[in-house]
Parts: C-alpha cells; sequence; structure tokens
C-alpha cells in the first residue's frame, strides 16, 4: 500500500515560485506526468511534469544526467512521445522518479541551476493523448446517476438487480480518445421517437457531456491472472479527468440489450496531466456501504478498500456557449461532485476487470462512469440537470440549455484539497467543443 511520505509534506516548497502560490494546481506535492512539445511545431511529443506555471522537459532533464538508478531508468522512458514503457515500469520506478523530482525541486535543492534549464512555460506548449490507450473500458460507479438515468430509461426499474453486485461497465472505443482542446461533431445516427413507427437518420438531438474520472492503467497481468483488490495501486497509474461525450437520442434506441454503441464511440476527452495514485494517497479514505444494500462478494471486499478505497476528488463542471465566448463572458459553472460518492472503488474496478482471468496492458484505460452525487444539483451530464430534457436550465446571459448546442464548449476542472490547506492537488482542465455534423 502507498503510504504518505516526504514527498507529501505540506510544508515542502519549490524554488519555482509559482508553484508555490495558494489555489496553484500543480504544487511540489502533485507533479503530474503529460506528454507535450512546443506550439505549433514539428517537435516529437515527449515526457513532461508539471511545477506551478511551468513544465519540466524529461528529455532535457535524462540528458543532463542528473539522476541516476531507477529514477533515470524511468526519465529513459519518459522521453518518448507517449509514457506506455514508463507507465509498464511498474509502481517502483514511477515512485522512485517522483522522490528525485520532488527533492531537486525542493527550495533549498542544489540541482535548481540544472533544473531550471530544463523548464517551459505551460503558454507555449500543447499536448497529446499521454498514452497509446489500447483497450478502454467505461464503468458505470455512481449510483446516483445510475438510478437518475435508469428513471428516465426505465420509470418503473430504475437501478437493475445486478448493480449493487457488479462494478457495471461496457468495452468503449479508444481510436476516438482525444486531447483536451478537442472538436466534437456532433454525431449522425439512428433514432427513433415514442410514437413514430421507424427510425431515421439524423444528427443527435441531445449532445451531452458525462463528467468522469480517467484511470490509466501502468503495469499489467497475464492473462489467465487476476489483480487482487489490494494489489490495485501496483497496477493503476493515475487519475485524470474525462469527458464521455453522450449522444442521448441514439442511446435511448440503440443501448438494449447490449449496452452503448455509436451513442459514445464517436469522441471522448482526455486532460493531458495524470495525477499519480502516490500523490493521490493522503486524499485516500473511507470507503463504505449502506448496511442495508448487499455487501461485496469477498474479492471485492477488504479492509484496505475499506479505510483507504475511496479518493477525495472534487469534480466541476463548466459551460461557454459559443455567444458567451464572442461576449468574452468566463465559463459558468453547471455542477459540482464528489469521486468518493462513488458506490465502487478503483481498486474494485481492477479487480472485477480481471477477475475473469482479463489481461490488462500499460496504457489501458477506464472510464470511471458518470460522477453524479446524492444531490439533484450534483449531476454530472445534462441529461439529469435538465430531468431528460423537460426542464431547461438557464444560463446567466439568458439563454437555455437542454443538451448542448453547435459552439458549446464544455470544461471540467478537478483537485483534491484538505479542508483548512492550501495545497491543491490539481488535475487542471479539459475541455471540448462542439461542432456541426460533418455531412
Ligand atoms: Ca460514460
Amino acid at each position: 500500500m502507498i503510504t504518505v511520505n516526504q514527498t507529501h509534506n505540506p510544508d515542502l516548497k519549490s524554488w519555482v515560485n509559482s508553484a508555490n502560490l495558494d489555489g496553484c494546481d500543480f504544487p511540489i506535492q502533485n507533479l503530474p506526468f503529460a506528454v507535450f512539445r512546443q506550439k505549433d511545431t514539428n517537435e516529437p511529443f515527449r515526457g513532461g511534469v508539471a511545477i506551478g506555471d511551468q513544465i519540466i522537459d524529461l528529455q532535457t532533464l535524462y540528458d543532463t544526467g542528473l539522476f541516476t538508478g531507477k529514477a533515470a531508468q524511468a526519465l529513459n522512458k519518459c522521453c518518448q512521445p507517449v509514457l506506455n514503457e514508463f507507465m509498464a515500469m511498474g509502481f517502483e520506478y514511477w515512485s522512485a522518479l517522483r522522490h528525485s523530482l520532488s527533492d531537486a525541486l525542493t527550495e533549498t535543492s542544489e540541482d535548481q541551476k540544472v533544473l531550471q534549464n530544463c523548464l517551459i512555460a505551460m503558454t507555449s506548449v500543447e499536448y497529446d493523448v499521454p498514452a497509446r490507450i489500447g483497450d478502454y473500458t467505461d464503468f458505470y460507479t455512481s449510483i446516483h446517476h445510475a438510478t437518475t438515468v435508469g428513471k428516465l430509461f426505465r420509470p418503473d426499474n430504475p437501478l437493475l438487480p445486478n448493480y449493487k453486485w457488479v462494478p457495471i461497465g461496457y468495452h468503449g472505443r479508444s481510436s476516438s480518445i482525444g486531447i483536451s482542446g478537442q472538436k466534437v461533431h456532433r454525431p449522425l445516427g439512428q433514432t427513433k421517437a415514442p410514437d413514430a413507427e421507424v427510425p431515421t437518420l439524423g444528427p443527435c438531438k441531445r449532445l451531452d457531456y458525462e463528467l468522469e474520472v480517467g484511470i490509466y492503467i501502468g503495469s499489467g497481468n497475464e492473462s489467465g491472472s487476476s489483480v487482487a483488490l489490494d494489489d490495485y495501486q501496483q497496477h493503476v497509474f493515475g487519475l485524470c479527468l474525462f469527458n464521455d461525450w453522450s449522444a442521448r437520442d441514439l442511446q435511448a434506441w440503440e443501448y438494449q440489450p447490449l449496452g452503448p454503441f455509436l451513442a459514445k464511440s464517436f469522441a471522448s476527452t482526455v486532460s493531458p496531466w495524470i495525477v499519480t495514485m502516490e500523490a493521490l494517497a493522503p486524499y485516500q479514505g473511507q470507503w463504505t456501504r449502506p448496511n442495508s444494500d448487499p455487501q461485496p462478494l469477498p474479492y471485492l471486499e477488504s479492509s484496505q478498500n475499506r479505510t483507504t478505497g475511496s479518493v477525495d476528488m472534487e469534480l466541476e463542471a463548466y459551460i461557454a456557449t459559443a455567444k458567451m465566448r464572442e461576449e468574452n463572458q468566463p465559463y459558468q459553472k453547471l455542477s459540482r461532485s464528489n469521486f468518493k460518492d462513488s458506490y465502487w472503488t478503483v481498486a474494485q474496478m481492477v479487480a472485477h476487470h480481471t477477475i475473469n482471468g482479463c489481461n490488462l496492458k500499460p496504457g489501458d484505460f477506464f472510464g470511471s462512469g458518470t460522477q453524479s452525487g446524492p444531490t439533484p444539483e450534483e449531476a454530472g451530464s445534462l441529461l439529469e440537470l435538465s430531468n431528460g430534457g423537460k426542464e431547461p436550465i438557464t444560463l446567466d446571459n439568458g439563454e437555455t440549455r437542454t443538451f448542448l448546442k453547435d459552439g458549446d464548449a464544455i470544461l471540467f476542472k478537478g483537485y483534491c484539497q484538505k479542508q483548512g490547506s492550501d495545497i491543491r492537488i490539481g488535475f487542471g482542465e479539459v475541455t471540448g467543443y462542439v461542432v456541426p455534423a460533418s455531412s
């Protein structure tokens, strides 16, 4: 189990001054990973670590020869355009690099001069999807989302009987996962109005976002083996923000009996930054299950999962319509929720995914499912916020929305922060733009 150590010390400050400012997403306690290059160039993408408003170019750092041992070996793998090989190395190597970076960035470090030459301002870079995602599984771990959506799709039977026993998921499409800033074409598809005799083909009319946490698998498991619940931190590299764009009208017509297909496969967007599980250790806490609910089967149950299975990660969804952006209005918040309210933990997702012997591979990706909280205001999708499209939301500028219109931008933010603490382990942002259907 990952323990809290000197890299988490809230008193640590960096010689990169912007990292010490209140409200900064990327203090020295965070050190998340991305792949980046200078904007508008053909440079190869390579690994970077965020510190304040700067990025440490891991290729340049590797070339200095400053780090040794496992940290240097890890750094070598971070020089590639995707982080799969670094992810495959496992926790010991991820942690060795984190500890060396923490030491080198501390305000008293003698390595400041060397590191200073490895910094690039975040404002001058662009990002790519940080891993070659082989397989992508989307879970459905918020019981609040599942119940509300279930009521809309099946008023008499909202929560199916397997929900409280199985971390429900389906196999998603990885080719259409894009990086923050992604332009999302309104998908075409079949829809059928309840009173229509036959379906028709046309642009989706009920385009939605889903506020999710993304989970990157680091080291995998052999086919035929499974990952024990308490071993998940050896296999999970880190978390990010994830928008699982959804076409609700396509979904309603196609989803039975095998689940979502074209309603989900046209686009999903990840944030550039992956916050490692080690950085999140101080924010993991109790996971509970109401006594009146079925308790998990033994392979999904442990005292470690009960005491540290949840992640106290605040999630926020914002919108900026085309009109708002033209008039330089800021993004408007639609909702907030917290990943700690999830019905299933990351450990349970990994243990369940592999219990049948399914092999996970480095760079595989899970979506947590839409994270909606216990109150209606904590809904992680427009489907829920507009009560199935029946109650439009009025924005501050007077515009209304049930579902997304062309030109809308959706932004998610996320962070972990203890009450009374200045330290914020931020996830940065993920944005995406709705553009008209392409034909
Ligand atoms: Ca989803």
